[in-house]
């Protein structure tokens, strides 16, 4: 009896240090798109703010460089989100070309209005990052060509130009709430935020488990990740919370340079590194759950629309 208790003492404390065993650390670095102005502005708030809160964060978690990627065409769009990018370079983090107005490079008319694009996006980059490397490119929607002759013309051109391609490897989709979040502010609707918020937190521990367990399954370890993240409202009050499952899981914060320097970057050649790995293998990676929530729905319906 005596022995039989101990025997299960001990195997309690053996799956009690198991469980203390700090997780294996990996290297991540922070990219944001859609600088200065990504989706709907809820109401009594400003896009320098949301950028403020996010390098207020980056500060605090230690984060030593959030790429900023910029769709020039927002500035003239909504002349006060200039006020963002000066927030962000004031807060000694860099900006990149990510095409004056998001033109995806699959659904532009040419190659030549695509190149247009990109070269129309450079101006507003530079100035703001005077003696610095600006020359990185996030293409829009991570397109990088279906066609493989347009790919292959666009790829050669960029590189042509000097630029870097920033790839991607892990990404939460953000974006899909931001829409939702400015709806629901609107309506006072807290349940729906809070919702909203716990399904979005799930999605995030399982796009961290799914994120390990891809990358060591096609490159045998975890590889430095590069998270692609949005400046927006959403981003801005739940990002705090992805930061905190990210360093839970063993994430320590690196540059986006320093992560592409890892040999899994080096065909990666601006997309999905493991989206493109697994393709290139014929690997079918594990999807997401299904959402319990849409939110291309959340706070439409009703009157108080
Ligand atoms: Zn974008």
């Amino acid at each position: 009896m005596f022995g039989t208790t101990l025997a299960l003492l001990g195997a309690l404390l053996a799956s009690a240090t198991a469980l203390a065993q700090p997780p294996e650390r990996f290297d991540i670095a922070i990219t944001v798109d859609d600088l200065p102005a990504h989706g709907p502005l809820p109401s009594g708030m400003t896009r320098a703010d949301i950028a403020a809160s996010h390098v207020a964060l980056f500060k605090a978690r230690g984060v030593p460089e959030a790429f900023g990627f910029v769709n020039a065409n927002r500035l003239e769009q909504e002349p006060d989100s200039a006020a963002a990018l000066a927030t962000w370079r004031s807060a000694g983090h860099p900006l990149g070309n990510h095409a004056y107005s998001h033109l995806s490079l699959d659904a532009a008319p040419t190659l030549a209005a695509w190149q247009a694009d990109v070269a129309a996006g450079e101006a507003a980059v530079a100035a703001r990052m005077t003696g610095q490397d600006w020359r990185w490119f996030r293409y829009p929607y991570l397109s990088t060509g279906t066609d493989p002759v347009r790919r292959g013309a666009a790829l050669a051109w960029l590189t042509a130009q000097g630029y870097r391609l920033a790839g991607v490897s892990v990404s939460f989709d953000d974006w899909a709430y931001t829409d939702a979040y400015t709806h629901c502010l609107a309506r006072n609707d807290s349940a729906a935020i809070g919702a909203m918020k716990k399904q979005y937190l799930d999605e995030v521990d399982d796009g961290i488990a799914r994120m390990k367990a891809a990358s060591r399954q096609l490159f045998g370890r975890v590889i430095p990740q590069v998270l692609l993240t949005h400046v927006g409202a959403w981003s801005a009050a739940t990002l705090p919370d992805v930061l905190e499952r990210l360093e839970a899981a063993g994430a320590r914060y690196v540059t986006l340079a320093s992560a592409q320097a890892d040999a899994a970057y080096a065909q990666a050649a601006g997309g999905d590194v493991v989206e493109n790995e697994a393709r290139r293998r014929g690997i079918a990676l594990p999807r997401p759950p299904a959402r319990r929530l849409d939110p291309a729905t959340v706070c439409r319906q009703g009157s108080a629309d």
